[in-house]
């Protein structure tokens, strides 16, 4: 927009979008090399037993730390990626080390991982993600993928076939930030879902809310009436743990569990836990 045509303001605004997008074009340019350099990082945050706290699988979250730009949260970098059109790469470098990770777990733990909204509008998604987790020899049955009202409601129909294919290997799918989006509760049955993850803006709100608590508590029943398992998250202190114990929640995860860690950390985690259990798959100490 000229100045000529424009008011202080106008040119303020549009130099404001200029420099947005330059940024945009920064952050994109740094990205794509970073996934090249390999430099994009899979960490992994503990889902647990609400009852003992057990970790019964870990939630993939993507991770990048710029040189320059400094850490940069996926809320950014993964949208950026979509629009400018290479989050087929990054997914498939993301699953990738997911999964080359999680394979050493103990057979009973599960990986989640999440599917971008592109994927969902992509009829080859259930094909490309077999194929990521075949070349890596991790068990479809083991994987959880997890995806936002928002993403299945770009294209319903493709979407529901998405899912209906992935369910046909064995991969199960959640749906991530309910309550969030924009879709009716009627998706519920029109999708073959295996897990609802409650919207950590309830769960940070379930004991100061009585209304928050009475949305969690509906959706407890409904989905306890659609055989669907929860998941609560972003589960901060132990007044929000013992709430949603009460109301019958059994799985959740949180900061109050753990915030994402690296692969390495994970597995610590992990053995600590099966020392604690007294069952050391492990009794050598040899690294798995
Ligand atoms: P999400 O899938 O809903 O993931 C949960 C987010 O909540 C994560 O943020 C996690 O670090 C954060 N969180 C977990 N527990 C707590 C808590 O107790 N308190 C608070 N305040 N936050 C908590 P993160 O890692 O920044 O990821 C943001 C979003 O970016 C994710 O939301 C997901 O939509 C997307 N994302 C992350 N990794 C990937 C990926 O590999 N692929 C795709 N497509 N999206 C990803
Ligand atoms: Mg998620
Ligand atoms: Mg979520
Ligand atoms: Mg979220």
């Amino acid at each position: 927009r000229s100045k000529r045509r424009g008011r202080g303001q106008i040119t303020v605004y549009s130099e404001e979008i200029a420099e947005e997008m330059r940024r945009g074009t920064q952050v994109e340019q740094a990205l794509r090399r970073a996934i090249i350099a390999d430099e994009v990082s899979v960490h992994f945050q503990p889902i647990v037993n609400l009852a003992d706290g057990a970790i019964q699988g870990f939630e993939a979250l993507a991770r990048w730390t710029d040189r320059e730009l400094g850490s940069i949260s996926p809320g950014l970098f993964i949208p950026l990626a979509e629009e400018r059109g290479f989050i087929d790469s990054l997914t498939e470098t993301l699953l990738k080390k997911a999964a080359e990770t999680a394979k050493h777990w103990p057979s009973d733990l599960f990986l989640s991982f999440n599917l971008s909204s592109a994927q969902l509008v992509d009829p080859a998604t259930a094909f490309n993600v077999l194929a990521v987790i075949n070349r890596v020899g991790f068990d479809p049955r083991r994987l959880e993928l997890e995806i936002t009202e928002t993403a299945m409601m770009t294209d319903p129909e493709v979407a529901a076939k998405v899912v209906n294919e992935l369910r046909s290997v064995g991969i199960r799918v959640s749906l991530d930030d309910f309550g969030t989006g924009q879709s009716s509760l009627g998706r519920l049955r029109d999708f073959a879902f295996n897990k609802v993850k409650i919207d950590q803006s309830f769960v940070s709100e379930i004991t100061m809310d009585k209304s928050a608590e009475h949305i969690v508590r509906a959706i407890l029943a409904m989905c306890e009436g659609l055989n669907l398992k929860v998941i609560a998250e972003g589960i901060e202190t132990e007044e929000q743990a013992a709430k949603l114990r009460e109301l019958g929640c059994k799985t959740g995860q949180g900061w109050l569990y753990g915030k994402a860690v690296d692969a390495a950390t994970a597995m610590d985690l992990i053995e600590a836990q099966e020392r604690a259990q007294g069952n050391p798959s492990n009794p050598f100490g040899v690294s798995r």
